[in-house]
């Protein structure tokens, strides 16, 4: 039987064949660790009729676990001179379909309805690159894809900001924007010399389940997000003092505290004490005002 990907040996020889060489503007550190991709496939409960979403490849060492437990694996890889390589390293696996793009710039949607059945389980798995983690889950949550779940290695401590509870110094506009879309949760972490490069940071796995609907009713979820950010925006300030920067002549300190008043939040409070539920009462009163 052929070796798995992600052993150090393999992965060397698949590098040294290619003469590949890791180009660090594409966050390009790959895994090397066969039992810790089993783990990430795990938590994502995988089954023979599921299909998964996979963004950036490397050689195929997450893909091809990947495919051994799913019905079909779509994969988006950036670097043009990754394709070639693998399509000679994932040449086993037919159900496995790799597209050259910027993940950034696809249509999901459209991938999802070409490629997947209507009432397919959908999944994204990826070992995601660092720098462009939080647009590249920001896009996936945004685009509400007919999806049930999102596992991401990603560096720790964006993990921690997503999962985090209020009154925590990790809770902020990124807990918030991800919690309204999904419910987010850490599920291991990974030391860093299980890649190749090793990166400097250490690493998570990140699940986002998929919620049916949003936690909180708005009206306006563009404005909702604008008051979650603006009072977020200097974290020692009071939430009184962030908005009234925010509103600056549109509307008064005094009528801002008003509002805060009317809803039941002390004015003196902090963004990071706000539960998700205080904000959608906040912005609510603030977009009818
Ligand atoms: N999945 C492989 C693994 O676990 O070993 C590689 C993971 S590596 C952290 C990130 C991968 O994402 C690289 O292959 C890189 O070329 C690719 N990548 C970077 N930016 C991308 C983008 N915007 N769209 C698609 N792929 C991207």
């Amino acid at each position: 039987m052929e070796k798995d990907i992600a052993t150090p040996n393999k992965t060397k020889s698949i590098l040294e064949k290619y003469g590949f060489s890791f180009k660090k503007s594409l966050g390009q550190n790959f895994l090397i660790d066969t039992n810790v991709l089993k783990r990430i496939v795990q938590a994502a409960d995988l089954n023979e009729s599921s299909g998964v979403i996979e963004i950036g490849p490397g050689i195929g060492a997450l893909t091809e676990q990947l495919a051994k437990v799913s019905n079909k694996v779509i994969a988006f890889e950036i670097d043009q001179r990754l394709i070639p390589i693998l399509k000679d390293t994932l040449s086993n696996y037919h159900h496995v379909k790799v597209i050259h793009s910027d993940v950034l710039k696809a249509n999901l949607s459209e991938t999802v309805k070409e490629e997947f059945d209507s009432e397919q389980d959908i999944s994204i798995v990826a070992n995601l690159p660092y720098y462009v983690t939080t647009p590249i889950l920001m896009k996936l949550l945004e685009e509400k894809l007919p999806i049930r779940t999102i596992v991401v290695m990603i560096q720790k401590e964006v993990a921690e900001r997503i999962a985090a509870k209020p009154n925590s110094k990790d809770y902020g506009s990124l807990s918030i924007a991800a919690q309204y879309y999904a419910h987010a949760e850490t599920v291991f972490t990974v030391p860093k010399t299980v890649f190749v490069p090793q990166p400097n940071v250490d690493s998570a796995i990140l699940r986002l389940t998929i919620r049916n609907e949003p936690p909180v009713q708005v009206s306006n979820e563009q404005f909702f997000f604008e008051i979650v950010r603006a009072s977020f925006a200097q974290r020692r300030k009071t939430i009184l003092n962030n908005l009234t920067h925010h509103f600056e002549d549109k509307m008064s300190k005094g009528d801002i505290e008003q509002i805060l008043n009317d809803v039941e939040i002390e004015p003196r409070r902090r963004g990071e004490s706000l539960s998700m539920d205080e904000f959608a009462i906040l912005a609510e009163k603030l977009y009818h005002y």
